[in-house]
């Protein structure tokens, strides 16, 4: 279920463009919004992220994501850093432009995106 808006985006989460809490999707901006990315690409990051919701029965997505943050953190990248290097976050921001990824994306696919000492970090905007 998406639901628009910008309230939440210019008061509490300044820098984003859209959250998913199991169920809901929210986005900054609507259909007829051409300020920023295609609103097609950033549903679709946040519908990959409801998948992840379900595929770790929503309860589990928090903690890990919380989890997979700390991590990077630990490790010792900067926010935008740790955020961007999240699994769930790799794989949504790798197939967001990909309309039709979530009609043959794999159960699970996230792990692919657990980074290994061979993976770059993703550290630009
Ligand atoms: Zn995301």
């Amino acid at each position: 279920m998406i639901i628009i808006s910008k309230f939440i985006f210019n008061k509490i989460l300044k820098n984003y463009t859209g959250i998913t809490l199991f169920p809901f999707i929210i986005l900054k901006y609507d259909k007829n919004d051409k300020s920023v990315q295609p609103y097609e690409v950033v549903a679709n990051h946040e519908r990959i992220h409801l998948r992840q919701q379900l595929e770790t029965l929503v309860v589990f997505f928090y903690p890990m994501y919380l989890i997979f943050y700390t991590i990077n953190r630990f490790k010792g990248m900067k926010h935008y850093e740790a955020y961007r290097n999240i699994p769930f976050e790799r794989e949504s921001y790798v197939y967001e432009s990909d309309l039709n990824y979530l009609k043959n994306r794999k159960f699970w696919n996230w792990r692919q995106f657990i980074l290994t000492p061979k993976d770059g970090v993703i550290s630009s905007r």
